[in-house]
């Protein structure tokens, strides 16, 4: 287990890292901390894999200050699944890691895209995206005249 270097996520090195994860990381973080999808909604969650049980807090809880500082425990019937090189992949995209589809808000995100019509690039990891207009089908019981 390698101790992550949580000064790299100060919002000071940029507006891609929360304010919130970090300082929630700052008071709680240890190194046996990893992130993991699990739960009935397959969610991230941080915290330590104690073999038979999780225990730890739903990431977005922790970006959104919700709750207890650590509240979750998930047991061996929901096994959760590692997520590899999250602390990798966070240093290099931000919040992105935690929104690869770039469709969540943040706090602090007033900044996030560089917009050219329908054209737009995220600041914090580069990602361009355009926007499309899409139609969903879909059925509906209708009464017969
Ligand atoms: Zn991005």
């Amino acid at each position: 287990m390698t101790a992550i270097d949580i000064e790299k996520f100060n919002p000071k090195n940029g507006d891609k890292y929360s304010p919130n994860f970090y300082k929630w990381l700052r008071r709680h973080y240890r190194p046996e901390f990893s992130v993991v999808r699990g739960g009935e909604f397959d969610h991230l969650y941080v915290g330590e894999d104690e073999g038979w049980c999780f225990t730890g807090k739903k990431l977005m809880h922790i970006l959104c200050k919700i709750g207890d500082p650590i509240s979750c425990i998930l047991n061996l019937k929901t096994k959760p699944t590692p997520v590899a090189d999250f602390w990798k992949d966070y240093e290099e995209r931000g919040r992105c890691a935690i929104d690869p589809s770039h469709n969540m808000r943040f706090v602090g995100d007033e900044n996030r895209y560089q917009q050219n019509g329908d054209a737009r690039t995220c600041r914090w990891c580069g990602t361009r995206q355009n926007l499309v207009t899409k139609t969903h089908e879909y059925q509906v019981w209708e009464n017969q005249p």
